[in-house]
C-alpha cells in the first residue's frame, strides 16, 4: 500500500470543523458539535448514520470509475455478482476447514484455468488464488529462485549445487523494461537482479534473441509479458520459448519461462486461439493472470498456476493444521478475503467460453474502432491498435508543436476522463504517450462521447503556443 506519513501539521487540531446541525443526521442527543477529527482516533463513539455520512460524503469526491480509462481493473459487475460477494463478505479464504465449499470453488477455479491455459496433464498442475497478479508473481518468481537454487529444473541437465546462497553466484531474472513494477518488486525483496532488455526504436518490448542472450547460469528464468502495460502488445512468448530451446541446444542451460499474463491470459484464450504462448510451450512453467482484470471481478484477486509439481518445489508450500484439517497453501498473506474467489467462479460460470468470448470480443471491438478514429483526427500516431489486449498507446503526431501528450491528459480530466500520459522506459525515454484502457462496461457510446470531447479540445489545444509542460500529478497511476 502507499506508504502514508503520519498527520500533517493542520490536521492534528484536536477538534474537527464545526457541524450545521441540519448537516445530514449530526446527533443533536450526542451533542456533536464538531467533526471528528481526521488524523487521531476520535474520544469516543458517534451514531453509525453520522459515522456514515461522513465517510460517504468524503469518498463523493473520489473520481467516477467508468470514466477512469487508466485502470484494467474491474469496475462493474452483475447485481448477482454484488448480492454473492455481500453473502461472502465474512469468509476468510485461509479458513478451508472452516469454509470448504468456497475452498473448492477456488479449487475449481484453478482447474478451469489449467485446462484454458493448455496444461498438458491437467491433474497434475497446481495453482492458487491470490490478491492480484502481485502476489501471483512473487510466488511464481520465489519457485523460480528455488529452483534454482536447487539446480535442477525438470528436465535439466545442471548438477544439484546446494552452495548456491552462499557462494558468489547471484541469481538474475531477464525481462523486458516494459514490465510491471511488480518484477521490480520482486527483485529488490528477493534480492535477484533484474536484467531488463531496453525498448529499441519501434520494439516496445522483450524480444526474443535479447532475452536469451541475457541468461547464464545463474538466471532463473525469463519473464514474457502477454500484455504490456504500456502499450498493449503481446511479447512473443513462442519466439522466446523458441530462442531459449536453441540457447539449450548450444550451452545446456535449461531456463524456464514465466508468462505475466495479467491482463492477456483471459483475452488470448477466448480471441486469438491459435496463438501458443501458454502451457502448450513446454518451457512455460507458471502462469499468473489478474481475475481482477479480464478475468472481470471486483478488486481484489488473483490466480498463479504451475504446469506440475515439479515447477513449483514442495519446500515453498506451507501446510495449514491449526484451523482444522491439513491444507497445503502458498501464499504471502494468512488471512484473505473469500468473497472474490466466489465473484470469479460466478463469472465463470455465468459467461462459460462463449459469454467471455463476446464480452471480450465486445471490448476489443470498442478499443479498435476508438483507435482508428483517433488515428482519422490526424494529430496524433497510434503505436498500437487495441488489436493484442483492448487497449492502445498513442502519441503526438510529428509535426504536432503546440502541445503534447500531458496537455492532452490534463484537458480530457476536465471532462471526467481519466487517461494517462508518461514517458517510455530505457531507451525510449524521448517518447510519451496517452494510453486508453477498453474494458466491460466501456461501450460505443462511451467512447462516442469520448472522441466528441477529444474533438471538442483538439482546436484550442492546437492554438496553444507550445505545450504547457509535464505535470508531476498526470504521469502517475498507469501501471494499473
Ligand atoms: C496489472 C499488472 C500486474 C499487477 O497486477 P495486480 O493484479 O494489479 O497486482 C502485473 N503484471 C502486468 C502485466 C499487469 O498488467
Amino acid at each position: 500500500m502507499t506508504l502514508h506519513k503520519g498527520a500533517p501539521d493542520n490536521g492534528r487540531q484536536l477538534a474537527g470543523h464545526p457541524v450545521n446541525p441540519f448537516y445530514g443526521e449530526a446527533d443533536p442527543v450526542a451533542g456533536m458539535a464538531a467533526a471528528p477529527p481526521r488524523h487521531r482516533l476520535p474520544d469516543g463513539p458517534v451514531a453509525p448514520h453520522t459515522a456514515y455520512q461522513f465517510v460517504h460524503d468524503e469518498l463523493m469526491l473520489d473520481g467516477n470509475a467508468r470514466l477512469n480509462l487508466a485502470t484494467f481493473v474491474t469496475t462493474w459487475m452483475e447485481p448477482q455478482a454484488d448480492v454473492l460477494m455481500a453473502e461472502c463478505r465474512d469468509k476468510n479464504m485461509i479458513d478451508k476447514d472452516e469454509y470448504p465449499r468456497t475452498a473448492e470453488l477456488e479449487n475449481r477455479c484453478v482447474a478451469m484455468l489449467a485446462d484454458l491455459w493448455h496444461a498438458p496433464d491437467p491433474a497434475a498442475a497446481v495453482g492458487c488464488s491470490t490478491t492480484g497478479s502481485s502476489e501471483a508473481c512473487m510466488l511464481a518468481g520465489m519457485a523460480l529462485k528455488r529452483r534454482w537454487t536447487l539446480g535442477a529444473p525438470p528436465g535439466g541437465s545442471r548438477g544439484r549445487n546446494g552452495d548456491r546462497y552462499s557462494g558468489a553466484a547471484r541469481p538474475n531474472l531477464v525481462m523486458g523494461a516494459n514490465v510491471q513494477v511488480c518484477w521490480e518488486k520482486f527483485c529488490t525483496f528477493w534480492e535477484v537482479e533484474a536484467r531488463q532488455v531496453p525498448m529499441e526504436g519501434d520494439r516496445y518490448h522483450l524480444d526474443a534473441a535479447s532475452a536469451a542472450g541475457l541468461c547464464d547460469e545463474n538466471t532463473i528464468g525469463v519473464v514474457a509479458v502477454l500484455g504490456s502495460t504500456f502499450d498493449g502488445s503481446y511479447e512473443p512468448v513462442a519466439g522466446i520459448c523458441a530462442a531459449l530451446d536453441d540457447l539449450q541446444k548450444r550451452t545446456g542451460l535449461d531456463i524456464p519461462v514465466h508468462v505475466d499474463g495479467a491482463s492477456g491470459a483471459m483475452i488470448a484464450p477466448f480471441l486469438d486461439p491459435d496463438l501458443v504462448w501458454d502451457f502448450r510451450l513446454p518451457r512455460v512453467a507458471s502462469i499468473n493472470t489478474s481475475g481482477h482484470k479480464y478475468g472481470l471481478v471486483y478488486p481484489g484477486v488473483g490466480w498463479a498456476l504451475w504446469r506440475d509439481t515439479d515447477a513449483l518445489p514442495e519446500e515453498l508450500v506451507f501446510h495449514v493444521n491449526y484451523l482444522g484439517g491439513d491444507m497445503p497453501t502458498f501464499a504471502l498473506n494468512f488471512s484473505r478475503p473469500g468473497a472474490q474467489v466466489a465473484a470469479q467462479y460466478y463469472t465463470f460460470l455465468r459467461l462459460g467460453r462463449a459469454g467471455f468470448r463476446a464480452v471480450q470480443q465486445a471490448t476489443r471491438d470498442v478499443a479498435r474502432s476508438m483507435a482508428a478514429r483517433i488515428a482519422e483526427l490526424g494529430d496524433f500516431r497510434l503505436l498500437t491498435h487495441g488489436d493484442e489486449l483492448p487497449v492502445f498507446a498513442f502519441t503526438t503526431a510529428d509535426d504536432v508543436t503546440a502541445f503534447d501528450v500531458f496537455d492532452v491528459s490534463r484537458r480530457l480530466k476536465e471532462r471526467g476522463w481519466l487517461i494517462p500520459a508518461y514517458a517510455f522506459p530505457p531507451h525510449r525515454e524521448d517518447l510519451s504517450v496517452l494510453r486508453v484502457v477498453c474494458r466491460n462496461g466501456f461501450s460505443h457510446d462511451l467512447a462516442d462521447l469520448f472522441l466528441a470531447d477529444l474533438e471538442r479540445l483538439l482546436p484550442e489545444l492546437r492554438a496553444q503556443p507550445c505545450p504547457l509542460g509535464r505535470p508531476e500529478s498526470v504521469a502517475t497511476a498507469f501501471h494499473h
